[in-house]
């Protein structure tokens, strides 16, 4: 059956390019059956921590990227790669490389001169003495003719001549194991059928084919994702704004506007825009992938969100907004209902942060008005539309929309004004500022208490 991985190193957080992999490994799984692995490749001792490590997960989570194995880490596995190291010194493929670093020096150094390539020679292979006081590095021998070739998922065949390719080290002198080795034992040992990684390791697959091939198994299907560039060019980075998952979560995204956006990141189907989770599955297909990088567009993204807030089940909505109301230091439980305040806020809230903000007020009294709007609303002509609104929404029964929308209606005929003039400075009084839902739906959401007494304090 399928297997697929994501294979992140914990070095930073779950970032844009890598939930993007994640996200095509996990679909393609999901969409054939499979199942999805997630390795973390922690050989890296110095720059990994257990942060990253858990700020990955917690992505993922957040994602809802399920992963069905694992998550396996690669620092508890270094038996099994000095297990495989032995076979491969013992079958031949690989050999014990005592040269010092001033060898590798000198020859890098008489290669350069030459507008040669750096490569190591791989004077080792025919050394049979050890060298006392030297610990070797272990090395793959690789094959030095021929080509090793791949048809790409996504890009296509890619061939690589054996020659360019020198005997890589697959165990340091300290005896860990190297990168492309950890990745093909791991690979193999998961049984992984197909490789979906960046195209920053199309270098390594030949390499990592080489080395199967001399355990005498055969290759998985390997797919390189082109990367992901902001839109000056430049491969995707901090300077572009955010690019961890977690702080698209804290500025107010949906996961599903994010999994929809990075789904269309290179890959599409006709000019389809929105895909729901099923969607994706059912369509999602390696070979669409493009082959030329895509480019980050954060208007786009934007726009997602919009679209996620307006037209999922409040109730889901309403269940980050708790999150984010939370995070300003707001208790839920202590006003409207949340799913209220979606319905009343979507439209022209473009983020939870946006809708949590313009919110707060339904919750908790405000300390202070916005100071223009106070201005403009709160002033000695406003102060007789605000005792008669006093005055009638202080008997109204039944706090609905509709007998609240006649108490405006009536306070401004009796006052002779236009219902902006009685509205806006209520809406000032009530919500701190001069932008709120419609003001029959803002008060119904305040509740008669709360309305009558920011009334009363406007007016002192
Ligand atoms: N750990 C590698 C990385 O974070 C990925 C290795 C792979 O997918 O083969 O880039």
């Amino acid at each position: 059956t399928l297997r697929t991985r994501f294979a992140p190193s914990p070095t930073g957080h779950l970032h844009i390019g890598g939930a993007r992999t994640a996200l095509f490994s996990w679909l393609y799984a999901r969409k054939h059956g499979g199942t999805f692995i997630l390795r973390i490749e922690d050989t890296d001792q110095e720059r990994s921590t257990v942060e990253s490590v858990n700020a990955i997960l917690e992505g993922m989570t957040w994602l809802g990227l399920e992963y069905d194995e694992g998550p396996f880490y690669q620092t508890h596995r270094f038996d099994r790669y000095r297990e495989v190291m032995e076979q491969l010194l013992k079958e031949g493929h690989a050999y014990r490389c005592y040269c010092t670093k001033e060898e590798l020096d000198e020859l890098r150094a008489g290669q350069m001169e030459r507008k040669e390539k750096p490569r190591y020679d791989g004077r080792c292979r025919h050394r049979s003495e050890p060298r006392p006081g030297v610990s070797p590095v272990i090395r793959f021998r690789n094959p030095t003719d021929g080509e090793v070739a791949w048809d790409d998922l996504v890009r296509g065949r890619i061939a690589f001549q054996n020659s360019e390719l020198d005997d890589l080290i697959i165990v340091r002198s300290d005896g860990t194991p190297t990168y492309n080795f950890t990745v093909v034992v791991d690979d193999l040992d998961m049984k992984v059928s197909h490789v979906i990684r960046g195209d920053d390791h199309v270098n390594n697959t030949p390499r990592q084919i080489n080395i199967l091939k001399a355990l005498g198994v055969e290759p998985p299907r390997y797919g390189h994702v082109p990367m992901i560039l902001g839109a000056d060019g430049a491969r995707l980075s901090k300077r572009h704004g955010a690019v961890s998952v977690m702080q698209y979560r804290d500025e107010g995204y949906l996961p599903e506007a994010l999994l929809n956006y990075l789904v269309r990141l290179g890959w599409s189907h006709g000019d389809q825009e929105i895909f729901s989770v099923d969607e994706m599955i059912e369509y999602f297909d390696v070979n669409a992938i493009n082959h030329s990088a895509a480019t980050f567009n954060p208007d786009k993204l934007l726009w997602l969100n919009h679209h996620y807030l307006k037209h999922s089940d409040p109730a889901h909505v309403a269940h980050h907004l708790r999150w984010h109301l939370g995070r300003l230091d707001i208790d839920p439980t202590e006003g409207p209902d949340a799913v209220d305040v979606v319905l009343a806020q979507r439209e022209r809230c473009k983020t939870l942060v946006e809708m949590a903000q313009a919110s707060r007020f339904f919750y908790r009294d405000f300390d202070d008005y916005d100071p223009k709007s106070a201005q403009k609303h709160l002033t000695a002509a406003s102060v007789p539309a605000l005792e008669a609104l006093r005055r009638h929404l202080a008997v109204v029964q039944s706090w609905e929309k509709e007998p609240l929308h006649a108490v405006l209606v009536a306070t401004g005929e009796e006052l002779g004004l236009k219902l902006g003039a009685v509205a806006q400075p209520l809406r000032v009084a009530v919500a701190g500022t001069a932008v709120s839902p419609p003001m029959d739906v803002t008060l119904h959401l305040l509740g008669q208490l709360r309305t009558l007494n920011r009334i009363d304090r406007a007016l002192e």
